[in-house]
C-alpha cells in the first residue's frame, strides 16, 4: 500500500497548466541534475580516517532532512564529530 499523505506535489495542477513550455524544459533539466547530484553525493566514500580524533573505520555517510532538503555528512561514532560531504 502507498501512504500518499507522505507524498508531496512540487507544484499544484494550475501552476502547472501555466507553466510555458520552456519553464517545464528548465524545470525538467532542474530535477534532473537535482537526482544526478543526489546520486553522486550518496555514493560518496567516507575517509578511512576520522580528522578530528585518528580512529580509522568509524566514519559512516549519515542523511538530515533540514527544511525538507536532505544533506549529507560524514559522522565518526567514535568521537561523534560531524562534518558535510564537499
Ligand atoms: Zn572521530
Amino acid at each position: 500500500m502507498v501512504n500518499k499523505s507522505s507524498r508531496k506535489s512540487l507544484i499544484s495542477i494550475n501552476d502547472f497548466l501555466n507553466l510555458t513550455q520552456g519553464t517545464i524544459s528548465r524545470l525538467l533539466n532542474l530535477m534532473k541534475n537535482t537526482v544526478d547530484e543526489m546520486t553522486e553525493i550518496t555514493q560518496a566514500t567516507p575517509p578511512d580516517i576520522c580528522p578530528r580524533c585518528g580512529s580509522t573505520g568509524t566514519v559512516t555517510v549519515i542523511s538530515k532532512t533540514i527544511g525538507g532538503v536532505v544533506r549529507y555528512y560524514f559522522k565518526c561514532s567514535s568521537c561523534n564529530y560531524q562534518w558535510p560531504v564537499q
